[in-house]
């Protein structure tokens, strides 16, 4: 039975790649030194895809992927319809947040927040009853506020020097973020036992 894995690219997939080895399950070539996007591994009944991971929820929901691995902050944002969520690996940690400019009170009514996280941040705001006019970006959030785009964001930090560095500084937590496996709700039925057998390998590794 073929098990197909989707994998984050970047930071996720550079802390994935030595937990899936201990788990017995590597790559048959360098995968940041290639641009294909579909891998072997050293198991001819597992193989890997490598892709953005804001598309890893969509390919795991669909059954096109079996397992993926993908931020606390992708599957809250994309919603959990389809997916199972056995483990945490704990790598990539950070935390979802909003931020302001540095010193500048929250504003009282109506604010502009500016984020790629659309639905996240409308379920925050809307539960802290707080009026909002959502502006998706695609990327440099930390711009917004000292452009005058937005009165606040909601982004990853981790150290927090991004928003330093762009004189901003973090609000509210709004998520504690690491990188999850999660699994296809049928193919958990129809593949259970190489599937588990993964994700205990998984678990092994991270201890
Ligand atoms: P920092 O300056 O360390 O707070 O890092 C913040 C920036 O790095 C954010 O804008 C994110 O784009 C990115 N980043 C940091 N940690 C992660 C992570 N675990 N997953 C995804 N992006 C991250």
């Amino acid at each position: 039975m073929q098990i197909t894995i989707a994998l984050t690219k970047g930071r996720i997939l550079k802390e994935t790649l030595p937990l899936l080895a201990v788990a017995g399950i590597e790559p048959v070539e360098d995968i940041s030194a290639s641009r294909k996007l579909l891998f072997d591994t050293n198991r001819s009944d597992v193989r890997l895809l490598v892709l953005r991971g804001s598309d890893v929820p969509t390919y795991v929901q669909f059954g096109a992927a079996d397992l993926g691995v993908a931020g606390k902050d992708t599957l809250l944002e994309h919603g959990g319809d389809g997916l199972y969520e056995p483990l945490d690996l704990g790598i990539a940690a950070c935390r979802l947040m909003t931020a302001g400019i540095v010193g500048v009170t929250p504003k009282e009514g109506r604010i502009r927040v500016a984020t790629k996280y659309i639905n996240i941040a409308r379920r925050f705001y809307a539960e802290q009853g707080r009026q909002v006019d959502l502006i998706k970006l695609y990327g440099a959030m930390e711009l917004a506020p000292i452009m005058a785009l937005a009165d606040e964001i909601v982004d990853i930090v981790d150290t927090g020097n991004t928003l330093k560095a762009n004189g901003l500084e973090a609000r509210d937590v709004i998520a504690d973020v690491s990188s999850r496996i999660i699994v296809n709700k049928a193919a958990m039925k129809m593949k259970h036992q190489p599937i588990q057998q993964i994700v205990e390998g998984l678990r092994k590794a991270v201890g």
